[in-house]
């Protein structure tokens, strides 16, 4: 338990019948939840999103508190400041592009360090779609409004959940570098759900292989991921992407 960590997770829950008992500590730059699909990378995220309450256990972030089963907090999902990107891009069909920006920028509290509006519209490259719906943009695009939606809450954290996974190659390999700057230039510490090998390699500074519920192994991606793809009759994560 140090409150120095950027990622301090250590948490029991239930969803339906499966069993989530899943610890971990992790510093900035970008944390990859790897394993394959039913492992329960998507509970780890809904509890620190406040969407999964687990039944023991605690989880800070940032060196703040967001959950501690032993003291009965926890921070209800719009207080968490956190920021979310899902495989399916979730935007506000009725409003423009703009709109949908300027409704992440309304979670951030007043006194955060914000990302300015037009320093997150350039790095995305969605300037000329400001006035659009969701309907008319593609994929990619979308997925890019999605992060500058998430990014504009001054968020704590990222929590990107398979961000890449309804995209096409060309597509990916658009918003691939794109994550790398967030990481890098603009320091924002990601929590990175992925089965997809190639991208867990390339963008994670940190990989926790997760299996049935549990952690496997925690470490540098050539550790953790080096002796599965070592493995060439272990096909499980050797998804074409
Ligand atoms: P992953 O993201 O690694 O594919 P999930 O966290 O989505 O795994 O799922 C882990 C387990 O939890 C699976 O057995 C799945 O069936 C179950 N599960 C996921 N979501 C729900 C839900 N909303 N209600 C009940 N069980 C769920
Ligand atoms: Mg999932």
């Amino acid at each position: 338990m140090l409150a120095s960590r950027i990622i301090d997770i250590d948490i029991h829950a239930r969803r339906g019948g499966f069993a989530l008992d899943v610890g971990f500590q992790a510093d900035g730059g970008l944390t990859a939840l790897f394993g394959r699909s039913g492992a329960g990378k998507s509970t780890v995220i809904a509890a620190v999103a406040g969407l999964v309450r687990p039944e023991r256990g605690r989880i800070a972030i940032g060196g703040t508190t967001l959950f501690d089963a032993a003291t009965g907090l926890f921070v209800p999902p719009h207080r968490r400041r956190i920021g979310l990107v899902f495989q399916d891009a979730q935007l506000l069909p009725h409003l423009s592009v703009r709109q949908n920006l300027a409704y992440g920028r309304w979670f951030a509290p007043r006194d955060a360090r914000r990302l300015d509006f037009d320093a997150a519209v350039e790095v995305l490259g969605i300037g000329a779609l400001l006035a659009r719906r969701p309907a008319s943009l593609s994929g990619g695009e979308r997925q890019r409004v999605a992060i500058g939606r998430a990014l504009l809450s001054a968020p704590r954290i990222l929590l990107m959940d398979e961000p890449l996974a309804a995209l096409d190659v060309p597509r990916k390999r658009e918003i691939l570098p794109l994550i790398e700057r967030l990481r890098d230039e603009f320091a924002i510490p990601i929590l990175y759900v992925s089965h997809a090998m190639e991208e867990v390699a390339r963008l994670a500074s940190q990989v926790v292989l997760i299996e049935a519920g549990r952690v496997q192994a925690v470490g540098a991606p050539e550790t953790v991921l080096g002796p599965l793809a070592g493995s060439p009759s272990d096909t499980r994560f050797n998804t074409v992407s």
